[in-house]
């Protein structure tokens, strides 16, 4: 990786963060009169902590990453923001993304007037590294790769997603945030060998917990201090860091749980939509959802949607033509689904 000076941008580099009233004082006291809080109606008047260092203590643990390499967000989308908002300057530095992948990236983009330059997978859904690294140019400060792929389902194989890592000196963006669904490995163990490498996880997938809004950035401790830096001091409220701090410290063993439901449901929808004569083909899935390709997938869409079910309408997505992205629901949804295709 280049020096981080040298990518970041320079406004960044020099930013003098906001200084909170907790984060001039945070030590234990009994008088708190720094904040201009309303003293009364205990929990919620107090602002939270800035640095959600309970919860992060707790999440370095499950992870086995160091608190001080882990930034926590109002959903992954916060991060993906701070990462352009670090790194890119607007109407001059641009990012490699690939094509298809998660829609965020490119509207975090054209929000902050940043270029995103694609490079698209192989016809079978795979990275194509050298694509990738031919969209690359002196301004290209981030790579985004996701991984397992949000329409796609699969997972990149480790030898492409090291030819990128290792053609390329800025900054690699690896979504993970189906990771738990996966057979193949998070690249967590492998942060330092890589320093420009940014891994994003969430609780909105396998944690059942998207309505809380908490996603989670791995990286070097100098980027994740340079996040700290950029994100609204109180980014995390009080509600979402003492749910999610609940949930793993009391339920920590029913997201597996869920995660084999889900896998094994997952099983038997795939065999349930082989039988439908309109069903061309179903992509090999690593994550909670499934692509299949139709003949007609509008019909298909507006049929489902007519029987209140919402599936996701895929097919104006370029690679993926005729397909619809289904997720894969409680066992009495896919009944529900798979009832309803047998009508169509
Ligand atoms: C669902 C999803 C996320 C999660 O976003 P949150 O803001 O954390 O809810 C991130 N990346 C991809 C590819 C996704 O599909």
């Amino acid at each position: 990786m280049k020096p981080l000076e040298q990518l970041l941008r320079p406004n960044i580099k020099d930013l003098k963060p906001y200084s909170s009233a907790r984060d001039e004082y945070s030590g234990e006291a009994a008088v708190f009169l720094d904040a201009n809080e309303n003293p009364f109606n205990a929990p919620y008047n107090r602002y939270p902590d800035p640095y959600q260092r309970e919860l992060k203590s707790h999440i370095a643990g499950i992870k086995n990453i160091p608190p001080e390499k882990i930034f926590l967000g109002n959903g992954s989308d916060e991060a993906i923001d701070i990462v352009l908002r670090a790194f890119c300057e607007p109407g001059i530095d641009n990012i490699v993304s690939i094509a298809p992948t998660y829609g965020m990236y490119q509207v975090a983009a054209d929000i902050n007037n940043i270029e995103v330059r694609k490079a698209f997978l192989t016809s079978d859904f795979q990275l194509d590294p050298q694509a990738v690294l031919n969209q690359v140019d002196e301004h290209t400060k981030i790579i985004f790769l996701c991984s397992p792929n949000n329409p796609t389902g699969n997972c990149f194989r480790d030898r492409d997603v090291l030819e990128v890592l290792k053609g390329f000196d800025g900054i690699v963006v690896m979504d993970e945030a189906y990771i738990d669904f996966a057979p193949e490995k998070s690249w967590l163990p492998r942060l330092n060998d890589w320093p420009g490498l940014i891994i994003l996880q969430t609780f909105s997938k396998a944690w059942g917990m998207a309505g809380i809004r908490l996603g989670m950035a791995f990286a070097n401790k100098q980027i994740i201090n340079t996040f700290s830096k950029i994100k609204y001091p109180y980014n995390i409220n009080i509600l979402t860091q003492k749910t999610a701090l609940d949930f793993i410290t009391q339920k920590h063993t029913q997201m597996q749980a869920w995660v084999k439901e889900i896998l094994s449901e997952k099983k038997i929808l795939t065999n349930a939509l082989k039988q439908l004569p309109f069903v061309q083909h179903i992509f090999p899935s690593d994550a909670n959802f499934l692509l299949i390709k139709t003949q007609n997938p509008k019909k298909i869409y507006n049929f489902l949607v007519e029987k209140k079910i919402i599936v996701r309408d895929r097919s104006s997505v370029a690679l993926c033509e005729g397909c619809l992205r289904i997720t894969v629901g409680t066992p009495r949804e896919n009944r529900t689904l798979i009832s309803a295709l047998k009508m169509f």
